[in-house]
């Protein structure tokens, strides 16, 4: 294409160019009649993405480490025992700030490309007096899926309120918050939600927030406090105006452009699609015959791909030389397999086509770096794998 590369990262992602022509609205007041109509039924239709028609969103300006953050803010005071389900890098984060907000943390961890089973969850929410559990749904570095249904099943078991860092995941991998019983999701707007980053996504369930008022400390940090956001996402959402801080205005319009493509596609259908995609993604690596980081198909996210470099071949130059193809793919993350793994993100607006054509880019560049690549082998490995959902 030209003047532009398929961005085919865990993050952010290829955007429907209807999204992206919302953000080119003139900007209006934040209390705009307009807008307040906007920033309400974005707030509705969050509870409908996130499967969650008794929990409370929250749409604040910033990444999805401040949708983290805002998380352990108010829902970890000093000195609760926190447990981090740990699966890789955004996992090794959620450690750092529920510790930073005065959490005594324990973690349960997992080989790389592994995750923690039930009955190792169990066992240490058995040793008891776990506030929260802190999940990743998908970990980003690893392309790691966590059975959260599972998890959170434990988690009410045993008292502990579950948190889940939905980034890599939600809108793209089946993800039932109130059914399951999850008490707080986040997100940010750049994955698989399909809008341009800059906006943290939180919805919180009735425990999170029966937790949040019962705080007998105040939350130690000012911008995250949801005493002073709560008032205005109610406002929004009963078509009122509130302030606090002044919300990002073009990205809420944009993220309500595509929050309804969303919900018009169907979380169902959004589900399917998004395995029918990786299941394609996944036989074309295969059929290259380069390995995955995950342990097993079973732990293996349907949002991302994380295929390990032949022997023998360059991962930088692999890298770049895909790009010289037109897509953009991204180098590893978890710090001990860094120099061993790429990672292809295929969620939100990517579909078949952007999976074939990034096989065909990957094919080039193996042929390129020394590797003795059949060419077409993965892309029709992954038209044959590929089916209607
Ligand atoms: C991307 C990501 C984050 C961090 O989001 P930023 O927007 O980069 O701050 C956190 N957790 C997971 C699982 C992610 O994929």
């Amino acid at each position: 294409m030209k003047n532009h590369s398929l961005l085919m990262i865990p993050g952010p992602v290829e955007f429907e160019p209807e999204v992206l022509a919302a953000l080119a609205v003139p900007t209006t007041s934040h209390v705009a009649p307009d807008f307040i109509q906007i920033f309400g039924s974005a707030l509705e239709q969050m509870r409908q993405v996130f499967q969650s028609p008794d929990g409370q969103p929250f749409i604040l300006a910033g990444s999805g480490t401040l949708a983290m953050d805002t998380a352990a803010a108010n829902l970890v005071e000093q000195g609760d025992k926190v447990l981090v389900i740990n699966t890789g890098y955004f996992s090794d984060r959620f450690a750092a700030i529920a510790s930073r907000y005065g959490g005594r943390v324990t973690q349960v961890p997992a080989p790389v490309g592994g995750r923690p089973s039930l009955d190792e969850v169990e066992a240490m929410l058995q040793q008891g007096g776990y506030q929260v559990m802190t999940v990743t749904h998908v970990d980003t570095s690893t392309g790691v899926i966590n059975d959260v249904q599972g998890l959170a099943g434990l988690a009410r078991r045993y008292g502990a309120l579950c948190v889940v860092d939905g980034v890599c995941s939600v809108a793209a991998e089946e993800l039932r918050m109130s059914e399951w019983g999850v008490d707080l999701v986040l997100t940010a707007s750049q994955k698989a939600v399909g809008t341009p980053p800059g906006l943290a996504l939180v919805v919180a369930g009735p425990r999170a927030l029966e937790k949040f008022k019962g705080r007998t400390t105040p939350v130690p940090n000012y911008y995250a406090d949801w005493a002073n956001w709560l008032p205005v996402m109610e406002a929004y959402e009963a078509r009122k105006t509130g302030y606090f801080g002044t919300p990002a205005v073009n990205l809420v319009v944009a993220l309500h452009t595509s929050l309804t493509q969303i919900l018009a596609e169907g979380m169902e259908t959004r589900w399917q699609r998004h395995m029918a995609v990786s299941r394609a993604c996944k036989a074309g690596i295969a059929a290259l015959g380069l390995a995955q980081v995950p342990l097993g198909e079973e732990v293996a996210a349907h949002a991302m791909t994380a295929p390990r470099y032949p022997l023998g071949v360059n991962g930088a130059e692999l890298v770049s030389r895909v790009a010289s193809h037109g897509v953009v793919v991204a180098g590893g993350l978890h710090p001990a397999i860094r120099g061993d793994y790429f990672r292809i993100g295929h969620m939100g607006a990517a579909g078949i086509a952007e999976v074939l054509a990034t096989l065909s880019a990957i094919e080039l560049a193996l042929g390129e770096c020394g590797y003795p690549v059949e060419t077409g082998k993965g892309v029709a490995a992954a038209q044959g794998a590929y089916s209607n959902y």
